[in-house]
């Protein structure tokens, strides 16, 4: 009760304080308890480490993806949220099979494996695989002045992310139609199947998938993402073997659509219960590697924020709810599943913020909402600072919390150091060793500190 009270008065010194930008005590008391609970043990990782280590492949519809629901909810129940429970949503379901192999075949016979897996929904190929002369692109205008010359051909495209974009979301997004689209754009021109450099800044042997999008009025054609280590070795073949063909095999499949849960847990808030503070990740992840960074991460970051507020000893004013969404890679059907639950209209949220940039050192929050909004989250950027976590700008969110955004909650993204983050995306390279602790950690503390913030003070 004392505790309490110190709150309250504590809410008053900020609005007091709030034009001198000088920290008040309150908050920035806060604050340290946040970070010397969080820093002792890096409980984050631990719960990522034991996330991966029962649910290492959580793509949705599969048994890792269930194991993970069951999962998350123990822990939700176990960092002392008080109530927790699932929401239903119907997920896609594709399975990657066993085979996945491609080889350049030269001038004599020669043959050159190259590394590539099959990307998120595409179609098989026929068991024997298919085999064709291969047609390099960057971009989609190359591809359509080609037309009718790619009919039956492998359409290579061969647009690397451009690395001299600072930031790296940018450069991703300067490279992704090409997997997102390029399937369905060569399918219309009568091509057999397409092949498309990873979209990461590494040059390594590891292929990073993700997902495709189909167009229904047009045949749907085999696609695999091939290394960029392999990408280079292609390339420089085929200006000196403008013939060489390449053999595609790929075995996945598509089945029905499946059951699946998003999770929630929450600490109820205590004068305004109804009125939430989401913080969320997204508890599928591509099987190519074990999702720690993307977002296994976020999702233990959600849950730590539970614990971290839990650890303070007092419930917030406001109810600070933490989602595990499902299925945000393959369908993005968890986001709409929660928006749309009856039980949205007895609630408003007031804020969503969503970790899925990776659980690397935090920066601060892109914020997606009016400039007024912005304007009040500015005022607490001296606490956060001294998280090393002050770049507070206007910007996205993330996808799972577009809906509860475009119904009115301020929408927040972690921003983080995201210089690593397509190294390992999407890709094997995406495991529990790639997150640090600390890192992971400073970024739960910065989302529980805003979590705070808002369910003490609202927006
Ligand atoms: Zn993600």
């Amino acid at each position: 009760m004392r505790t309490r009270v110190h709150i309250a008065a504590a809410g008053i010194l900020l609005l007091s304080a709030a034009s001198a930008q000088e920290v008040p005590e309150g908050p920035r008391e806060i604050l340290r308890r946040l970070l010397e609970a969080g820093l002792q043990r890096n409980d984050a990782h631990l719960l990522l480490a034991e996330l991966i280590k029962k649910a290492p492949h959580r793509l949705s519809g599969s048994a890792g993806a269930d194991t993970a629901v069951a999962l998350t909810a123990r822990m939700l129940a176990r960092v002392g949220a008080d109530s927790v429970w699932t929401e239903p949503c119907v997920v896609p379901r594709w399975e990657r099979g066993s085979v996945e192999r491609a080889t350049i075949r030269g001038e004599r016979g020669r043959r050159t494996p190259i590394t590539v897996c099959a990307l998120g929904g595409s179609v098989p190929t026929p068991p024997g695989g298919i085999r064709g002369r291969v047609v390099e692109v960057t971009s989609f205008a190359d591809l359509a002045r080609l037309g009718e010359k790619v009919r039956g051909k492998i359409v290579f495209y061969n647009r690397p992310m451009n690395p001299i974009t600072l930031n790296t979301f940018d450069a991703y997004g300067g490279a992704v139609d090409q997997r997102s689209r390029g399937a369905a754009e060569a399918a219309k021109y009568g091509a057999a199947g397409v092949l498309v450099r990873s979209v990461t800044l590494a040059l390594d042997d590891v292929p990073h998938t993700g997902s495709l999008a189909y167009v229904d009025t047009l045949p749907k054609i085999p696609a695999a993402a091939v290394s960029t280590h392999g990408a280079n070795v292609l390339s420089s073949l085929l200006a000196k073997e403008p013939d060489a063909q390449v053999e595609l095999t790929l075995d996945c499949r598509t089945l029905a659509d499946a059951p699946s849960a998003n999770v929630i847990g929450e600490i109820r808030g205590t004068t305004r219960p109804s009125e939430i503070v989401l913080v969320g990740g997204h508890l599928d992840a591509w099987d190519t590697g074990q999702g720690a960074h993307d977002d296994g991460s976020g999702c233990v970051q959600a849950i730590e924020v539970l614990r971290l507020i839990r650890g303070l000893g007092f419930a917030p004013e406001r109810t600070i709810r933490a989602v595990m969404f499902m299925n945000e890679e393959n369908g993005s059907r968890g986001g709409p599943a929660y928006a749309s639950n009856p039980a949205r209209g007895r609630e408003r949220h007031v804020a969503a913020i969503e970790s899925d940039r990776g659980g690397y050192v935090p920066r601060g929050f892109t914020v997606q909402s009016d400039s007024l909004t912005l304007r009040k989250v500015l005022r607490w950027k001296p606490l956060f600072d001294e998280l090393g976590a002050g770049r507070i700008i206007s910007g996205y969110s993330g996808v799972d919390v577009v809906q509860i955004v475009q119904a009115g909650a301020a929408g927040f993204g972690l921003d983080v150091a995201d210089h690593r983050y397509f190294d390992v995306h999407h890709s094997a390279n995406d495991t529990l060793g790639a997150v640090h602790p600390r890192e992971l950690e400073s970024g739960a503390v910065a989302m529980a500190l805003l979590a705070y913030l808002i369910a003490q003070e609202g927006l």
